[in-house]
């Protein structure tokens, strides 16, 4: 069977996705999983944007050993020499490189004519090739632009020194039969296709990004760009999870394999979903909470009797057992970490220990810890020593005859700042009396709060998204009590932006990609 490689670009266009930024130990985090899932190459980042970039690349590249690590770049040197810098230290360093090859890109963003595209293309090509032994091209925009066109741009850059080619379609515009032809056209047209290796990168604006994605492997793609829980720039990239059950389920008209160790999956998934503090939808395919649930009674008594008259895939295949184990505070540091690691956490010493205190103050509260608790303790714990806020006290008082009124008092780097608000009701208090204390100004877009396991303990997890200075940041906190839960998630958003603040893209930083 063919083999087809799995590139994750999670951590470079799943991050860019706004509100989705990610801490670079909290990248380093979802990269050592990615590498037990099995994909073949992590992209993860693109340097020259930004400072924190460029140090999420390093780290992940010094660090993560198995997979390919790759980093973005556009056609120019200092943006290849940047991302050649961050590789440093990788053992299978590979740059990606792109310029946009369409009409409408080139005459209106790039103001360049075809012939100096290609020259572009060629000489960033050349520029890597001397700098690392592999490089990705993407021509950006490439389901937009002319096939002869891409096929001359395609050979070129093949001739200086590329090994995969990989053409995006950015802005989600195809359908999946139209996408095979596409993809057959270029592999006819491109005389040296065969020296290196057809790439595909899918976007979900028409909900197709997994289906166009098979349909491009049927046509001759042998690397598909995918991310996990399929997040990305707007409504998404192909969904990783989704694309390789996809090929495992239907193994008998796609005859493919990939690296990835679906029993991985659900780990993976959860903790991505953790990490950014964007909720997996109950419907989602593979990883939603009902993706197996049997609800109604005729498939209920089906399943009872065979499984496979309702189920086309078992949930140990994608690593859902069932089996969770139960922690509780007489558990020890040893065990807790253990679990960890069997769920796919690997945590420093120092992040070990603060999270297990968190986990006590939990278990504590809450007599049995679910496997789901602790993606969300270990999440909410991670990344908090950069933290510029803290939340050190709160206290509410509310009820149907009061005015809610709530105190907090919030370290703010090495001062400890105390305020009272009143609000519309207790949540809201907290968020007034925060924002007082600090000076923030801040606009509630989005409040979430779900129970993380069943029972009337569970742990709540509150997700909410500000607008401060006209961008989106989103904040998660979690807790036994959802008033806490609130302002843990509300103080975690703005650490977000502070934490932008200070690595904000200087000027005349790229504001494009694939
Ligand atoms: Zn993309």
């Amino acid at each position: 069977m063919d083999r087809v490689m799995v590139f994750d670009t999670t951590l470079r266009d799943g991050e860019q996705s706004p509100g989705a930024s990610m801490s670079v130990e909290q990248k380093l985090e979802v990269a050592l999983q990615l590498a037990r899932l099995g994909v073949d190459v992590i992209e993860a980042g693109f340097p020259i944007s930004s400072p924190h970039q460029l140090e999420g690349c390093r780290l992940v590249a010094r660090q993560v050993k198995g997979p390919s690590i790759a980093a973005l770049a556009r056609a120019v040197d200092k943006d290849i020499e940047c991302a050649a810098e961050a590789l440093h230290g990788a053992g299978h360093p590979r740059i990606h490189t792109f310029i946009a090859t369409s009409p409408i890109h080139m005459e209106h963003k790039l103001r360049k004519s075809p012939d100096e595209v290609v020259q572009m293309a060629v000489k960033a090509v050349r520029l890597a090739r001397n700098l690392v032994a592999e490089v990705e091209f993407s021509p950006e925009d490439g389901t937009r632009s002319e096939v002869p066109f891409l096929c001359r741009i395609i050979e070129k850059v093949i001739e200086a020194g590329a090994r995969i080619i990989n053409v995006p379609d950015t802005v989600g515009y195809m359908v999946p039969s139209e996408f095979a032809d596409f993809i057959t056209a270029i592999m006819r047209g491109t005389p040296n296709m065969d020296k290196a290796v057809l790439s595909i990168h899918c976007h979900n604006d028409l909900g197709l990004a997994v289906a166009n994605s098979l349909a491009a492997v049927r046509a001759g793609a042998r690397q598909v760009e995918v991310t996990v829980n399929g997040i990305g720039e707007r409504a998404g990239n192909a969904s990783l999870e989704e694309f390789v059950m996809a090929l495992t389920v239907r193994r008998d008209l796609l005859p493919f394999t990939t690296g990835v160790n679906t029993r991985q999956i659900w780990n993976t998934s959860r903790l991505v979903s953790s990490t950014i503090g964007f909720p997996i939808p109950r419907n989602k395919p593979i990883t939603g909470d009902n993706a197996f649930a049997h609800e109604s009674g005729i498939h209920q008594d089906g399943v009872l009797k065979k499984r496979e008259t309702y189920e086309i895939m078992t949930p140990e295949s994608v690593g859902r057992d069932g089996s969770q184990l139960v922690l509780g505070r007489h558990s020890g540091l040893h065990g807790f970490r253990n679990r960890l690691t069997e769920l796919g956490i690997e945590l420093t010493e120092e992040e070990a220990k603060k999270s297990y205190e968190r986990f006590l103050v939990i278990a504590d509260r809450k007599k049995e810890v679910y496997d789901d608790d602790l993606y969300v303790i270990v999440s909410d714990q991670l990344g908090r020593e950069t933290d510029t806020f803290g939340l050190e006290y709160f206290n509410i008082i509310s009820g149907n005859m009061a005015v809610p009124t709530a105190t907090v008092r919030i370290k703010a780097g090495s001062e400890l700042r105390e305020e009272a608000a009143t609000g519309d009701g207790p949540v809201d208090a907290i968020f007034n009396a925060i924002d007082r204390a600090l000076g923030t100004d801040t606009k509630l877009l989005e409040y979430v709060v779900q129970a993380v396991t069943p029972g009337k303990q569970a742990i709540g997890e509150v997700s909410v998204s500000l607008e401060i200075d006209a961008r989106k940041f989103v904040g998660r906190g979690a807790s036994t009590d959802i008033l806490e839960a609130s302002a843990r998630a509300y103080v975690n958003a703005l650490n977000r932006w502070k934490a932008f603040l200070s690595t904000r893209k200087g000027e005349g930083e790229p504001n494009e990609s694939i």
